[in-house]
């Protein structure tokens, strides 16, 4: 069993249903990747296992239901989502928007800080920079960064990818690779296909709100 175990999710807005039939399970230090065409449900996932929508069927987190839990009580056991609008702070620093993201009890922020500049040096370059004034991607990097400062157990990364320019992603990818090798379980969403197949263990292929597809990212690539 994982350290997320989704089963038979469904979540509705209204009259629509964004996700139906969901199964899946994301083990230990696995990198699992949701892909799909636009309106495919992918946020709707990621916000409903960051505890942010009611659904039907279960959702669990290190084996507790995530319903029962507030979003809060989540990101302090170590489920952070990094969401796509990355929900920055604009009139804050860079390392004021880093240090707000230690949200766990008993986190060292200074090591934790260290980390993340480690991990992104670009950060480290422009610490006292307002979040507003940096470059899309600086901005993404910011909010991984940040999320990170959480010291998650399971990091859900909406559409890291999103506007961003092909080298920028090279250091996203970089970063992401680290993050990995640190043993952070990642759930990605992504519509950009070849970084989600680079960076994968397992893709899950959504559209219209269920799973059609899934296998392992030389699976997929066989197929299509
Ligand atoms: P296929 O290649 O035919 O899609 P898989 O080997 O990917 O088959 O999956 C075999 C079975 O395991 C399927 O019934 C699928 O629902 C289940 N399964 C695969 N991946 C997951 C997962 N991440 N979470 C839950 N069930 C999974
Ligand atoms: P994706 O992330 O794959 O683009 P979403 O999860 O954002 O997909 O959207 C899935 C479906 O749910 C779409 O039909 C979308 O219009 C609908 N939807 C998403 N968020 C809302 C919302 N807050 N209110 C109503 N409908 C929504």
């Amino acid at each position: 069993d994982g350290i997320l175990t989704v089963e038979d999710c469904a979540v509705s807005y209204g009259k629509v249903t964004a996700l139906r039939g969901i199964d899946l399970t994301v083990g230990e230090g696995e990198f699992v990747a949701v892909i799909g065409p636009n309106g495919a449900g992918k946020s709707t996932l990621c916000n409903t296992v960051s505890g942010f929508r009611d659904y039907t069927g279960s959702v669990q987190y290190h084996g507790t239901e995530v319903g029962g839990q507030s979003p809060r009580d989540l990101v302090q056991r170590g489920l952070v989502h990094c969401t796509e609008s990355r929900d920055l702070f604009g009139y804050m620093s860079v390392e004021d928007n880093l240090t707000l993201g230690a949200y766990r009890a008993n986190t060292n922020t200074k090591e934790r800080l260290r980390f993340v500049y480690d991990l992104f040096p670009a950060l480290e370059d422009r610490t006292s920079q307002l979040a507003r004034t940096m470059s899309g991607g600086e901005q993404q990097m910011l909010a991984i960064g940040r999320a990170l400062m959480g010291d998650p157990d399971l990091l859900v990364l909406d559409e890291p990818t999103l506007g961003l320019a092909p080298v920028i992603l090279d250091d996203i990818s970089e970063g992401i690779e680290q993050i990995r090798e640190e043993g952070v379980t990642i759930l990605l969403a992504e519509q950009n296909v070849t970084f989600a197949l680079r960076h994968a263990d397992r893709i899950v292929l959504l559209e219209n709100g269920e799973v059609v597809r899934r296998g392992s990212p030389e699976e997929l690539r066989e197929d299509d």
